[in-house]
């Protein structure tokens, strides 16, 4: 690739990026859920619900740590409407949280995900029974990095059964380790708007700086290559096996996780609308 295509190729990631962050704060200031009730769980409720959705998708986000499924859910809520319900970000809202806010399940929690560890299913089950409301959400869900293990898949079917709602589909997103591996020790988040970027493939423009917002960009605890190489290996022994599981359901469909945000977006969509016009088919 010469200097001038490399650059070219740059600047139309920056504008996807771009693209993908506008979006992202839209869904989270307009007409999108403020994600309350599942952040905050106990007796917070969304102040600002998403729009209805007809039908409500309710799917299961699949793949390793830095595959990129929560760059893909934010596309999913902000195109289909569909809820973010992302387990990561309640231990993330909760580091951020004022301190006597926290409960000693969530400050164990907080310990096992810095080192990059699962945190026990126990906390994690009682986080999110807690919060089962959020699976009755009118404008579909989007569970992304939950359920990590098969214990949790199961616990997961009881509270489904137990709110009268069932999965459409699981995603699972593809990408060979070493990919995956490169990926995520040089991704930078920007601490304010979440825009992700990449030391080598998606410098911002000033080393440390968001392009979008100006505020500091920052390597996230558990994106460190000792916990990297945990979080892998945690991946291998405890989530690999829910794609069995979950294709012994017909649940299961694979996406090929590689290109731009946007092709492997359009890529997840078309094998969406594909499994509807099947189920569609055989009614
Ligand atoms: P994520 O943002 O999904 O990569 O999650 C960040 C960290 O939170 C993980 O490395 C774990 O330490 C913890 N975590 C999030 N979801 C789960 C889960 N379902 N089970 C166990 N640990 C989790």
């Amino acid at each position: 690739m010469t200097a001038r295509t490399g650059d070219r190729a740059l600047e139309v990631r920056r504008a996807e990026i771009r693209r993908i962050v506008r979006a992202r704060l839209k869904s989270m200031h307009q007409n999108r859920s403020d994600r309350n009730a599942w952040l905050k769980g106990g007796n917070a409720r969304c102040e600002v619900l998403p729009e209805p959705a007809r039908p409500p998708r309710r799917l299961v986000l699949l793949g390793a740590p830095g595959v990129g499924k929560g760059t893909q859910a934010a596309l999913i809520s902000a195109r289909l409407g569909t809820c973010h319900l992302s387990t990561g970000d309640i231990f993330r809202a909760a580091k951020c949280s004022d301190e006597c806010e926290r409960t000693p399940a969530v400050l164990r929690a907080l310990e096992f995900m810095r080192r990059g560890e699962l945190v026990p299913d126990e906390i994690v089950l009682r986080l999110v029974s807690e919060r089962s409301v959020c699976l009755r959400c009118r404008g579909g869900f989007l569970l992304d990095g939950f359920p990590r293990t098969v214990r949790q898949a199961e616990a997961l079917e009881e509270v489904l059964t137990e709110q009268k709602v069932a999965l459409d589909a699981v995603v699972n997103f593809d990408l060979p380790l070493e990919k995956i591996v490169a990926r995520l020790s040089g991704r930078r988040t920007c601490s304010i708007c979440k825009a992700v970027f990449h030391v080598d493939a998606l410098p911002p423009r000033i080393a440390g700086i968001c392009d979008h917002c100006g505020s500091g960009l920052y390597q996230r605890e558990d994106d460190r290559p000792e916990s990297i190489r945990v979080r892998m290996d945690e991946y291998l022994k405890s989530t690999v096996p829910l794609v069995e599981f979950y294709r012994r359901r017909e649940l299961l469909v694979s996406v090929v996780a590689e290109g731009t945000p946007e092709q492997i977006f359009e890529r997840t969509v078309a094998v969406l609308n594909a499994r509807d016009k099947a189920d569609a088919a055989s009614c």
